[in-house]
Order: structure tokens, then sequence, then C-alpha cells
């Protein structure tokens, strides 16, 4: 993978914590991972802002634990993900060194607010805002005053933005994480951009917020059905291998089954957690977090089973 280069980084740490503070003191829960290295941890960027080429108009763009790709066109730039408003002026810059080409479309990969907020700097400048038509409920139940309407939506599981020489693919693999995350595929470059369904080498959040986890396990094997070997996440390092998508997939597979079968065994509810957590300790306590996030998963996962959620 010679041709990933980190183009800058790091210069936001003198800005001052109040600015380099996360959106959500949640996320981040990735790894540096690498196959050669799957069982040791390694720090993860989490202070200021990288752009990483990832192929030819390629690029990915890290802030502080989040990440998007966007892509440089003949005719413009394809933006992801704008973060949040301080985040997607570093973008702009950013994008600014590379060409003085317009932004024309931000694409959210979903609703959640600490991917999409800061939109408004790329809209005023004439961008479309894009997403999956289901996201626009979420937005209108519960606005943010930094998050920008999609002014063009999709419906279906497969959409294409076409601009300049490049496709982006947009699937949709219904309801996994919320109900209207798409997976962003570039026609040139075998690298999909994949948000929060598997952050490499990392524990999910603790209380799995708004997945489901059968629909999530099946979108991971869809994914894993998929005939690429490397894809960008939503968090963590800029391009992880799709083995990574295989472990999540049979983490969330193994808290499943050792939680139900010590539900249904009849062990007490408050011993659940620990006891599952050292069920699962041997496999996975290489990943990132693991010891303070298990029982938290194991809680969540309880409620899936106790009462069909
Ligand atoms: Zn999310």
């Amino acid at each position: 993978m010679t041709w990933v280069r980190r183009l800058s980084g790091w210069v936001l740490c003198a800005l001052g914590a109040s600015v380099v503070m996360p959106a959500s003191p949640a996320i981040s829960q990735d790894s540096e991972l690498t196959p050669a290295a799957s069982r040791t941890a390694l720090p993860v960027p989490r202070q200021g802002h990288e752009v990483t080429e990832i192929g030819p108009g390629y690029y990915s763009f890290r802030y502080l634990g989040l990440r998007n790709i966007f892509l440089i066109t003949r005719e413009g730039v394809i933006v992801t993900d704008p973060i949040e408003p301080a985040a997607a002026a570093i973008l702009r810059e950013e994008i600014r060194k590379l060409t003085s080409l317009p932004v024309k479309y931000v694409i959210y990969s979903h609703q959640h607010w600490d991917h999409v907020r800061g939109a408004k700097i790329f809209a005023d400048e004439g961008a479309t805002v894009f997403s999956h038509e289901n996201c626009l409920a979420h937005f209108r139940d519960l606005p943010h005053p930094e998050i920008e309407f999609p002014t063009e939506t999709f419906t279906g599981t497969r959409h294409e933005i076409v601009l300049g020489e490049r496709r982006l693919r947009l699937d949709w693999l219904g309801v996994n994480h919320g109900d209207c995350l798409i997976v962003m595929t570039p026609d040139h470059v075998d690298i999909p951009f994949i948000v929060d369904l598997a952050t490499a080498g990392g524990m999910p959040l603790p209380f799995i917020p708004d997945y489901s986890l059968h629909h999530w396990v099946r979108s991971l094997r869809e994914l894993e059905a998929w005939s690429f070997e490397n894809y960008v996440g939503g968090h963590g390092i800029p391009v992880a291998p799709k083995a990574r998508i295989a472990e999540r997939r049979e983490y969330i597979e193994a808290l499943m089954t050792e939680t139900r079968l010590a539900y249904e065994a009849g062990v007490p509810i408050r011993e659940i957690p620990d006891q599952v957590a050292e069920k699962l300790r041997k496999r996975f306590d290489h990943l990132r977090g693991f010891n303070g996030i298990v029982r938290d998963n194991v809680r969540r996962t309880l409620s899936y089973y106790a009462m069909g959620w």
C-alpha cells in the first residue's frame, strides 16, 4: 500500500482543547492494529487532523477520532461526512491546497450527529447535500442547528453520484446502524467507505446505540462477500484490511450467543455481564477497550433477548 500517503497532520494541537474536544466522548474506540500486529494495541490518532491519499483523486480526511473520504474529479469535489463545523472548515482548507475546483456534493453516511454536522460551509458555496431518504425523518424529528438538511436524497438500495470522470456508488444495506446508513465506493479504487459498522481493531460503543444486532451481522456478512480487500472506516486508521469486518462480525455473534445462553440458562441478570466477559476474553481481549466496554455490550444485548429490542 505504498500509495497511501499522509499529506499533513497534527497541526490542530496548538489550537487548544476547547477546539479539539471530540464531538462525542464515546467515539474513537479504534485501534491502529494491522494484521501483522493483530494482538498488539497501538496508539490511536485522536488529535489534530490529516489527509491521506487512498488512490488517484481519492482521499481520506481525519479530524480527531473521525474520518471521511473525498474525491477530486475534473468537474469538482465530492465530500462525504463533514464531521462538525470546525472540521469542515479545516477540510475546506485542505481541499483548497489540492484543487481550486468547487465542492459540488456533501454526502452523509448516516444521520448521527458526530459525523454529519458542519456541511453549511459547503452548502453556502453551492454544494448539494445528499443522503439516503430515510435520514430525513431523523433530521426532522430531532433537528440539530449544525446539521444541514439534505437537498437531494435517494430511496432503495443503490444510487450513483456522477461527477466529471468519477462515479461514487452508494449502497444501502437496510437497517443495521440506524436505517439510513450507506456504504460509498468509488468506481476506480475498490476501497469502500464503511462508517461505524466495523471500526478496525476496536470495540463497539458501550451500549451499541442505534444498532439492530442481527441486521448488523447480516450487513457485515454482505460486506464480507464483496470483492474488496481494504476499506476506509469512519474512525481510526486510514485503510483497514477486510479481515477487520469479519473480526467485528465474529465478536457480535459471540456476544449474542453467549449472552443468550446465559440468559436462557437462568443465570441471574446481574451476573451475566461478568460471566459473558470471561467467555469472550480469550478470543477478543486484544480489541481496544475490551475490558471497559464488554460488560455494557452484554447489558445492551440482554435487552435484545429479554425485551426484543
Ligand atoms: Zn453512527
